[in-house]
């Protein structure tokens, strides 16, 4: 049909023209220092919890630098916040927003949706609300990886590190972000939220609890663990040795979401150590060996191991 012909081509254009706009930025932006611009947000991040990394105490027995995929997970940072974001993701993530906003159109509804905009003088409130949306987002997408099996082979990436550091935030598989960005920021133009006022808070903030999350550091972080997440909270969250057949913790900044909906784990007993990684790991060492496993796995190229969670290990070990 002409139509259906001219929606695609323009995705394409819409696609293009994103590509273009984040190439020309990002260029711009690497030639002059800014605190608020995304890349130099994550460059200071880093920065910062590497430094916390270094003279915090340490919760596993290895150096910051000297551990296992140090280097592996510094590249997984340069891959997931520089090149797949400019070979498209980003272009990506917009034509998708783009094609759904003229799909709710076609079907007789206009955007935004519902305007929860507010005036200029509420921004905060705004960018509050914006914040809260965005971490229920991120916790029930973080939900399904543990409980969709098809998913759980792209994340299983991310859990069979064995060994954390900041940088391991980043050490996951870019199928995740196909899936899950674009479905996340798709209901902000639906809700009328112009984000661009606020997006580099929302970076500084909810960037650097992630990184800091994977700190290799021991601190009692008490009654900040019922609030946001921690070190303490997420070391359980990459743990084999966790009772459940999905795992606990699944909050990306802020811990309510655990508590309400029953899956926060944190035990009393500080004496119990997380044990790093998955039951019956098969996930290769290199980075091309990771890029390609989840595919190997679904084309059947490689033998199906660790179902969700290592349901085995996992429900006869530890108890709340
Ligand atoms: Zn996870
Ligand atoms: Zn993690």
């Amino acid at each position: 049909m002409p139509e259906a012909a001219n929606t695609t081509q323009s995705i394409v254009d819409v696609f293009l023209d994103n590509f273009n706009v984040f190439w020309n930025y990002f260029l711009v932006s690497m030639k002059k220092f800014d605190p608020m611009n995304p890349f130099w947000i994550i460059t200071m991040i880093c920065l910062i919890t590497f430094t916390l990394e270094l003279i915090l105490p340490k919760k596993q027995p290895y150096s910051p630098v000297g551990r296992k995929n140090f280097l592996l997970d510094l590249f997984y940072v340069l891959f997931i916040d520089v090149i797949f974001l400019s070979i498209g993701f980003f272009a990506f993530t917009n034509a998708v927003s783009w094609g759904f906003e003229k799909i709710v159109v076609a079907a007789g509804g206009h955007i935004p949706l519902v305007d929860i905009s507010l005036p200029a003088n509420l921004k905060w409130l705004e960018f509050i609300i914006f914040f809260i949306l965005v971490d229920f987002a991120q916790f029930f997408g973080h939900w399904l990886l543990h409980r969709v099996e098809f998913l759980w082979k792209f994340h299983k990436i991310h859990h069979a590190q064995e060994t954390l550091g900041f940088a391991s935030t980043r050490h996951f598989h870019w199928g995740e972000m196909l899936v899950f960005k674009p479905l996340l920021y798709i209901p902000f133009s639906l809700l009328g939220l112009d984000v661009t006022s606020y997006f580099a808070y929302y970076l500084w903030f909810g960037l650097f609890l992630t990184f800091f999350s994977h700190c290799n550091v021991d601190i009692d972080f008490g009654f900040l663990n019922r609030i946001f997440i921690t070190p303490q909270t997420h070391y359980w969250h990459h743990a084999k040795n966790i009772p459940g057949r999905y795992g606990v913790n699944y909050a990306s900044s802020l811990s309510i979401w655990d508590q309400l909906f029953g899956s926060y784990y944190l035990p009393k007993d500080k004496k119990l150590k997380p044990v790093l990684g998955i039951p019956d790991n098969d996930v290769p060492d290199s980075f091309l060996g990771q890029f390609l496993h989840p595919f190997m796995v679904l084309f059947g190229r490689k033998q199906k191991q660790s179902t969700i969670g290592g349901k085995e290990v996992r429900e006869t070990k530890g108890k709340k």
